[in-house]
C-alpha cells in the first residue's frame, strides 16, 4: 500500500488508519465524518482508489490515478442540484448502486453532504442495508443531525478532527507557501484547510490576526472597552468575508447567464442563496473561532509564565481565563448562535 496515496491527507494518521485497514475486505458502507476542511474530501478520494486498485492502493496504476482524479468509471461521485438531496436523486444512487462494475472488482458509490440528506434518507436507507456485494458506499458529513441517526447505524463509521496547527502547515508548505508564511496562516486557520488556502489569498489576514493578539494588553476591566472590541471585531468579519462575497455575486451572475442563453425562468437561484448564506455564516465562525484560537495562546503563554516563576494566583487567573476560552468554543460548535455573548466572554477575560 502506497503512502503517496493518502499524502493528500495530512494530520488524520488515526482515520487513515482506520481507511487502510480496512480496504483488504471492506464492508458495505463508511461514513466519514468531520468538517470538510479536516481532509475528509481526499480521504475519501484515496479510499476510493484504493478500494479499486487491484493492489489495494498503489498509487500509481491506471485504477489508482483514475480514481483519485474522480474519472474512473466504476467510480460514482453523485451531486445534488439544490441545497439539499432530493428523493429522486437518491433513488438514482440506489439504482447505480445494483450496477456490476466495469473494470474493477466493485463499484464505489461516494456520496458527498450525506448531512444534507433530509427527507431522501429513507430513500437510501434499503441500499444502504444490503447493497449488492460487489458495491460499497462511502458516505460524507460534516455533521449527522440526530434524525439521520438511521444512516448512522448502517454505516462504519470514521472521524475526522479538526487538523492541527502542523499538518495545516505541511498542507501549506506543500502548496508552496515558505515555512514562516504558512506558519502565520496555521495560526489562523481554526484547525480547517479549506479556511487556510482562502487566507492565503487574503491580504487583511495579518491584520486581522494582530488585532485578536491585542485584545489582552487592551482589556481594561471597563465594559466599554469591551464594547469597542467586538465591534471592531464585527466590522473586521465583514472584511473577512469580503472575498467570498465577491465570489458568490460572480457565481450568480454566471448562473443568471446561464438561465438566460438557455432561455430558462431562472432556476435554482434561490438554492445558490441559501447555500451562499451557510458558506458565509459558517467563514464568520471559523474567523472567530480562530481568532479565540489565538486569544487562548496568548493567555496559555501568560500561563506557562506564571507556573515558571511559581506565582500561584497568577496560575489560577491564568487557567480559568484560558477554560473560558476553550468552554465558549465548545459550545460555539454545537450552537452556531452561541446564548453566552463574545461581550460576556471577553467581560469574563478582564
Ligand atoms: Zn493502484
Amino acid at each position: 500500500m502506497s503512502e503517496d496515496l493518502w499524502s493528500g491527507t495530512p494530520g488524520q494518521s488515526l482515520a487513515v488508519a482506520q481507511l487502510q485497514a480496512a480496504v483488504a475486505n471492506p464492508v458495505h458502507a463508511y461514513l466519514l465524518l468531520g468538517p470538510a476542511g479536516a481532509g475528509t474530501r481526499s480521504a475519501a478520494r484515496s479510499f476510493a482508489a484504493a478500494l479499486l486498485c487491484p493492489d489495494g492502493g498503489c498509487g500509481t496504476c491506471n485504477h489508482c490515478t483514475r480514481a483519485m482524479a474522480l474519472h474512473h468509471p466504476d467510480l460514482i461521485v453523485p451531486r445534488h442540484d439544490g441545497p439539499g438531496w432530493r428523493v429522486d436523486e437518491i433513488r438514482e444512487i440506489a439504482g447505480q448502486a445494483q450496477r456490476r462494475p466495469l473494470e474493477a472488482a466493485r463499484t464505489v458509490i461516494l456520496l458527498a453532504d450525506a448531512h444534507l440528506l433530509g427527507g431522501a434518507a429513507p430513500a437510501l436507507l434499503k441500499t444502504l442495508e444490503e447493497p449488492p456485494v460487489t458495491t460499497t458506499f462511502i458516505l460524507l458529513a460534516d455533521d449527522l443531525p440526530r434524525s439521520l441517526e438511521t444512516i448512522r447505524s448502517r454505516c462504519a463509521e470514521v472521524r475526522f478532527e479538526l487538523l492541527n496547527q502542523q499538518a495545516i502547515i505541511e498542507i501549506l508548505e506543500h502548496d508552496g507557501l515558505d515555512p514562516e508564511r504558512a506558519a502565520e496562516i496555521a495560526e489562523g486557520a481554526a484547525g480547517d484547510a479549506i479556511r487556510a488556502r482562502l487566507l492565503v489569498a487574503d491580504p487583511g489576514f495579518a491584520s486581522r490576526l494582530a488585532r485578536w493578539r491585542g485584545v489582552p494588553q487592551r482589556l481594561d476591566g471597563t465594559g466599554r472597552t469591551v464594547v469597542a472590541i467586538v465591534e471592531e471585531i464585527q466590522a473586521s468579519l465583514d472584511e473577512a468575508v469580503a472575498p467570498l462575497v465577491a465570489h458568490h455575486v460572480a457565481e450568480l451572475a454566471e448562473l443568471d447567464a446561464q438561465a438566460k442563453e438557455l432561455g430558462l425562468r431562472v432556476s435554482g437561484r434561490k438554492e445558490l442563496l441559501d447555500h451562499h448564506k451557510r458558506e458565509i455564516r459558517a467563514y464568520r465562525e471559523g474567523e472567530i473561532r480562530a481568532g479565540l484560537g489565538v486569544l487562548a495562546r496568548a493567555y496559555r503563554v501568560d500561563l506557562a509564565a506564571a507556573v515558571a516563576a511559581g506565582a500561584d494566583p497568577a496560575v489560577v487567573v491564568a487557567m480559568a481565563r484560558v477554560d473560558a476560552i476553550s468552554r465558549y468554543v465548545t459550545v460555539m460548535r454545537r450552537n452556531p448562535r452561541p446564548s453566552l455573548s463574545l461581550e460576556r466572554l471577553l467581560l469574563a477575560l478582564c
